[in-house]
């Protein structure tokens, strides 16, 4: 199993503007109810792999923060490979496969509106 981790606001703390305000080099404190999931899952076997937006300048800074708080360098990627069992992303809803019925789908939209008043 392979399972596909987002960097900000899943794994560590962002807010909308950050990048703007901070830049591309400052990564947030770690989340630590995903730090623990990453960890378990990582003790059952499973490959996981940090999947971000974030431009590759910052890649080796983000895998050396989950040296820090993860304890082993995970990889850093951005490309969809079809290896991966599972993604989790604060941006991502589920869609039943072969319908095109989101599950969830207030919550989405509630989602898509909290972004759209923060200007993203
Ligand atoms: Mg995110």
């Amino acid at each position: 199993m392979k399972y596909a981790v987002d960097f900000d606001s899943t794994l560590a703390v962002y807010h909308p503007g950050d990048f703007h305000k901070y830049g591309p080099l400052i990564l947030g404190e770690p989340i630590e109810p995903m730090v623990r999931q990453v960890k378990a899952w990582l003790r059952q076997g499973i490959e996981v792999v940090i999947f971000t937006a974030r431009d590759p300048i910052s890649w080796a800074l983000i895998s050396k923060w989950t040296e820090e708080h993860i304890g082993t360098r995970l990889m850093v990627t951005n490309v969809k490979t079809w290896d991966i069992d599972a993604f989790y992303d604060d941006k991502t809803f589920h869609v039943i496969p072969n319908t095109g019925e989101i599950v969830d789908t207030d919550l989405y939209l509630q989602y898509k509106a909290f972004w759209l008043e923060k200007g993203n």
